[in-house]
């Protein structure tokens, strides 16, 4: 469970994505995880947002609703939606037939995240409610690295120092690890010498 604040210091509580669902099988895009989510309100979702979750009201607080497929947005407000009359924005219709003085209040209140495409209908959300997203340029900073075949590695590194606390061995750390891996650079190119051999 991570704890994601907003901007203006309310939080959204994000569980991983379940594992457990069928409809959850697709990893996120371009090697994106959870570390990369960020929490906005609706209204400031931008294009190219990719959205992992909307939000629902849980114990007092608010909890992150997992869509199973992440979508990118293309934010705009609901007044200028293009779609055909979604089951979504049908049930906007609805609300201002109710009491027609609510159309005014359409533009402000809600937004369209993405427009209708075949079967999935619009996703409307009220404007302030908060909602999970990687950000367009990290989306792209992602898709950029993202090349078939390469996974990300983790390399970690451990030195011994001498030193009489956690404070002085931190501060005599990196001179060690730089020292170490100048070695390690040294001998790998000795172990690929132009004639194949080793020197
Ligand atoms: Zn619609």
């Amino acid at each position: 469970m991570r704890v994601i604040p907003l901007p203006d210091g309310e939080f959204v509580r994000v569980s991983d994505r379940p594992t457990d669902d069928g409809e959850f099988a697709e990893p996120l895009p371009f090697g994106l995880d959870l570390d990369d989510a960020v929490a906005v309100r609706a209204r400031d979702v931008v294009a190219g947002d990719l959205v992992l979750a909307l939000t629902l009201d849980e114990g007092g607080g608010l909890e992150a609703d997992h869509c199973p497929r992440p979508f990118q947005a293309v934010p705009r407000p609901v007044t200028e939606c293009t779609c055909e009359g979604c089951e979504e924005c049908a049930g906007l219709e609805t609300w201002t037939l109710a009491d027609h003085a609510r159309v005014a209040d359409l533009g402000w209140r809600y937004v369209c995240l993405v427009p209708a495409e075949g079967v999935e209908a619009c996703v409307i959300e009220r404007s302030n409610r908060p909602v999970v997203v990687v950000r367009a340029e990290r989306v792209a900073q992602a898709e950029a690295a993202d090349v078939p075949g390469l996974r990300r590695f983790t390399v970690t590194y451990s030195v011994e120092v001498e030193a009489r606390s956690h404070a002085e061995a931190l501060q005599l750390a990196p001179a060690r690890v730089r020292a170490d891996l100048d070695v390690l650079e040294g001998s790998c190119r000795v172990a690929v010498g132009t004639d194949g051999e080793e020197r």
